[in-house]
Formats: structure tokens, C-alpha cells, sequence
């Protein structure tokens, strides 16, 4: 029987599975207690995500209204990647969530990507075709002005201080306790699991169930159970990363995260209601930090003398083997991370926090069922690497060396060459992808977004004229549904009520 629960870590994955745990457990007889280290402190960074999160703030019983205000947060339609390509043409697109105003697009925007790889002069850049991306441009708000059927797909960006304490009063509220000591020492009993924490104190915290929230440090799963970590750095190069903030504009406030591709790695620009989160992540190979930082304040218009907080950060790309080993589960930074660029980490936290509580709740803890868990853990890690490989993988800059050896990097998973081979043929990557079943985790429409939207097709002058039965869609009446519709869509700083 479970009966004590301990979260090392309150970085934003430790007061996520708090609270989620919390909340779920509430009067059923299971404590839960995080243990962080104020003087230690947490990540900071962290601060945009995917639909997940909607669902997972609906499944915690959190309103918008409750927690976006004490956030700073805004609303999300999805990510734009600048200067990814030097295809022309192709220099920036959009990676839409989709909303059911694209449903009946979206086959129609994958027929012509098939059609231009089979070498017809269709148009096949996916900022043509979603509706999500025009909402995003007029710095449109997800949420419409009037009752409609039809509903779009969103997320948020928040401030990462800002929303772990946000969720500490929820875990607090739905019982969790907090505990803020360093813990100096792991010890294991006698069957090789964990026995308990020591605190800098002396205090020894026993427990039946440990939780590895201690991001990066893995303290328990990597440094006490010696778990064996798969390294992604032969794939991905980038290992660090500096950021600044920056006032937000006067004007509405931009709905989506901006990626842009610099010299030896990527930007963000993630908007807040009170400032803009900036970050450069790098390749440390590529670039010193001191260049990093003159480059990100280049790209950004600050003075390399002008006075602002500045953060550099390491990073370690990879995953552990396995993510629940004996009494002790990993989620956060503590379990792996792939790199920020479509802002996976937090989804793969709440998805982890959800799964795992759907798991303790059928209360099998068989080596059979560990398996299973760990084995879709790792899969899911695996395939959103891959979607993230491509990335660099398709970049067709050769202004530095970062951008070739990022191309070249490591060898592509089966899953991944299948992916590739398969556009490149001009196959139906639609089945493909169904066919590894690998939707769960980018849709095929992801994946055509990404290589259409760097402009891997054959151009367009060498293309044949459509037939006319090959004319799937009417591009001028889809401009103007696509208005049509973000007309009827609030701004963004009134749906905020900023
Ligand atoms: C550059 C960068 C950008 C990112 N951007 C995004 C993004 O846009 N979207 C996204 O989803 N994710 C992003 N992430 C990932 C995201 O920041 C993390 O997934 C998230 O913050 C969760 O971190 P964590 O709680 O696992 O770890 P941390 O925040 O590092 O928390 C670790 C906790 O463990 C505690 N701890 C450690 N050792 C001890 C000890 N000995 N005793 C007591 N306590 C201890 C610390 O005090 C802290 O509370 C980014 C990450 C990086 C590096």
C-alpha cells in the first residue's frame, strides 16, 4: 500500500505532479509532499507550451480566469520559424494548432503537398491554408467574439516563477505539504530501492513512493539508482542557452511564439502580458557564451553595454532508459529533455503526471507493468526527437558551420528515414505516419507543415500546370473564408482583459 508519496523538486514539473497528485488522491488516505531547496532555486525558464496544458489546467479544475492573470499569461495559436530556409519563398511559415475552421483544409493542403512533390505547380506553403496562422498575425486572441460551433485549438505562454507558484498554492490547497530543505544524501534499503532522503538538517524523510522533480541533477533516478541516460547530443547539438527579457509592445499583444533560426542555434520570443521572454539556445561547440549573448542582443537591438538581466544556462539533451525504476518515478527535467524549440517539456510533464496517476490508480506495480510504462515513455521521447531532428535535418542555411554539422548530425531513426524517404519519394506520408502510428504525437499535418514550410518541394518553375481535376482547392476563396473568420475573433488584449 502507498500511503506516503515524496516529489523531490518545485521547479514547475514538481508542483505540476503535486498538484494533479494532490487533487487526485484528496481523502483517500495518500500524502504528498514536495521537498525543494529555496537556495538551490529552479530552472527559471519554461515559459510557452502546446493544447496539452489546456487539458491538463482543465483536469486540475483550474479557470483561465484564476490562473492567467497571476501568470502574466497569453494566449497561444502556435509557433512561427524565421529563417529556418534559405529556399526562397520560404524564408517563414507557420506551425498552426489546428482549429475546426482548418479541418476540411488540412486534407486539401496535404493532396497538394503530394501533388508538388510529384511535380505539379500547385501551391504548397502551409501559411496559405490555416486559419490559426492568420489570428496569429493580427495578434488575435483564440476565443471568439460570438457563440460559435466551431472551436479552435490553443495554448499559452506564462511566466515560469509566476505559474509554479500559481500551482503551489493549488497543491497546498488540495493538501500536498512543502518542504524546503537541500536533501544531502539518497539511501537506498536493502532491496535496492530508494529508503530515504537525508536532509542538510539530519532529518531522514522515509516514504513508499519517490517522485524525481530535481530537473537536470536527476538526483534520485540518474545519481541514486545509477538509471542508465541515453544521450541525444551526437543528434542534437545545441547544449546551452542565454536569455533577457524585453518590454512588450504598446500595441496588442503578439498570440504565438516566435523561433528564429541565427548564426549557431535559434531565438525565442515569447510574449507575456508584461514583457517578452527572449532566449538564444546554442551549440556551445559553435559559440562561446559571450558571443551567444552579443548575438542574442544583436538580434534583438540591445546595446552589447546596455544594463539588463541576463541568464546563461546548460543544457543536457537526452532521456533516461527508463522513467520508473522500483519506487521511484521520473518527471521534468529530471526524466530528460529534447531542446525547447516546439516547447514539448511541459506537455511531456503533464502528460507523464497523467499517465502516472492513471497507472498508480490500477495499482499494478509489476516489473510487466514498470515495462510497458517505461517502454511508451521512451517511444514518445524517441518521436518527438525525431519531429525536432527534422528541424535541423531539413534547414537549408549554409551561412555557418552550425547550421551543416546540425544537418548531418547523428544518424536518423528507422522511424525518421521512413518519414523522410517517404516525402521524398512522394508517397503519402499521411499513411506513413498512420502507418507507424506516431500521430499521437505529431499529427501527419505536422509533418507536412514542417517540410513544405522550409520549402522542401521541387520549384515551382519546374513544375507542371495543374490539371484541372488537380485544382483540389481554390486559394482565393480560402483567403477569404480565413478572413472571414479571423474577423470574428477578439483581440488579444481584450480576451485578456489587459
Ligand atoms: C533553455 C530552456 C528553455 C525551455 N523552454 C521551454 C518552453 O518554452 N516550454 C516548455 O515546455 N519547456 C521548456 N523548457 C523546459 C522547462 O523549463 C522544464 O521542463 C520545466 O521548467 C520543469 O523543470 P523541472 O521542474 O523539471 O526542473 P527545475 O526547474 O530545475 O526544478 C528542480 C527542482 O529540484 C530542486 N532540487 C534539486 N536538487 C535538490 C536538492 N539536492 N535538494 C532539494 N531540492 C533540490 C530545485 O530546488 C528545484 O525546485 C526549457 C528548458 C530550457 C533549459
Amino acid at each position: 500500500m502507498i500511503k506516503r508519496i515524496v516529489i523531490l523538486g518545485g521547479g514547475t514539473a514538481g508542483w505540476m505532479a503535486a498538484a494533479q497528485m494532490a487533487k487526485s488522491w484528496a481523502g483517500k488516505g495518500i500524502e504528498v509532499t514536495v521537498i525543494d531547496s529555496s537556495a538551490i532555486g529552479t530552472v527559471g525558464v519554461g515559459e510557452g507550451s502546446t493544447p496539452n496544458m489546456v487539458q491538463f489546467l482543465a483536469e486540475l479544475g483550474v479557470a483561465e480566469s484564476d490562473w492567467m492573470s497571476a501568470c502574466n499569461a497569453t494566449y497561444k495559436n502556435g509557433i512561427t520559424f524565421r529563417n529556418w530556409s534559405s529556399v526562397p519563398g520560404y524564408a517563414s511559415y507557420f506551425h498552426p494548432f489546428y482549429s475546426d475552421f482548418d479541418t476540411e483544409v488540412e486534407a486539401r493542403f496535404c493532396c497538394n503537398t503530394r501533388l508538388r512533390r510529384n511535380g505539379v505547380a500547385v501551391e504548397a506553403h502551409p501559411d496559405r491554408f490555416f486559419m490559426t496562422g492568420e489570428l496569429a498575425r493580427r495578434r488575435l486572441s483564440p476565443k471568439a467574439r460570438v457563440a460559435m460551433t466551431q472551436s479552435t485549438n490553443y495554448s499559452y505562454h506564462f511566466d515560469a516563477t509566476l505559474f509554479g507558484q500559481f500551482l503551489k498554492r493549488k497543491a497546498l490547497g488540495f493538501g500536498a505539504r512543502h518542504m524546503d530543505a537541500r536533501v544531502e544524501q539518497v539511501l537506498l534499503n536493502a532491496r535496492g530501492e530508494i529508503g530515504s532522503l537525508l536532509l542538510a538538517g539530519g532529518e531522514q524523510i522515509i516514504a513508499d513512493l519517490f517522485v524525481d522533480c530535481s530537473g537536470f541533477r536527476s538526483l534520485l533516478m540518474r545519481q541514486a539508482l545509477k538509471v542508465p541516460y541515453q544521450s541525444f547530443a551526437d543528434h542534437l547539438l545545441n547544449d546551452a542557452a542565454v536569455t533577457l527579457a524585453t518590454p512588450m509592445d504598446r500595441g496588442d499583444i503578439p498570440s504565438e511564439t516566435v523561433s528564429t533560426a541565427l548564426k549557431h542555434g535559434w531565438a525565442w520570443r515569447i510574449p507575456l502580458v508584461s514583457r517578452f521572454g527572449n532566449g538564444y539556445v546554442y551549440s556551445s561547440a559553435h559559440s562561446s557564451a559571450e558571443q551567444a549573448e552579443e548575438e542574442l542582443r544583436g538580434h534583438l537591438g540591445i546595446g552589447v553595454d546596455a544594463e539588463v538581466k541576463v541568464n546563461h544556462l546548460k543544457m543536457e539533451l537526452g532521456r533516461l532508459q527508463q522513467n520508473w525504476v522500483k519506487n521511484c518515478v521520473a518527471i521534468g527535467l529530471a526524466q530528460g529533455f529534447v531542446e525547447p524549440l516546439e516547447a514539448t517539456a511541459l506537455h511531456f510533464v503533464g502528460k507523464s503526471v497523467l499517465d502516472f496517476i492513471d497507472a498508480f490508480e490500477q495499482a499494478d506495480f509489476t516489473d510487466r507493468f514498470r515495462a510497458i510504462y517505461n517502454d511508451r515513455t521512451a517511444s514518445a521521447f524517441d518521436r518527438i526527437r525525431d519531429y525536432i531532428l527534422l528541424h535541423y535535418r531539413s534547414n537549408s542555411r549554409s551561412d555557418s558551420d552550425y547550421w551543416r554539422d546540425a544537418r548531418d548530425a547523428g544518424s536518423s531513426s528507422d522511424s525518421l528515414r521512413r518519414i523522410i524517404a517517404c516525402w521524398m519519394r512522394g508517397g503519402d506520408l499521411e499513411q506513413e505516419v498512420a502507418e507507424q502510428d506516431i500521430g499521437k504525437y505529431y499529427s501527419a499535418t505536422s509533418w507536412h507543415c514542417l517540410l513544405a514550410g522550409v520549402g522542401v518541394l521541387p520549384e515551382r518553375t519546374r513544375c507542371r500546370t495543374p490539371r484541372p481535376e488537380e485544382q483540389v482547392i481554390d486559394l482565393a476563396l480560402r483567403r477569404r473564408q480565413i478572413e472571414q473568420s479571423a474577423a470574428l475573433f477578439k483581440t488579444h488584449r481584450e480576451s485578456l482583459g489587459v
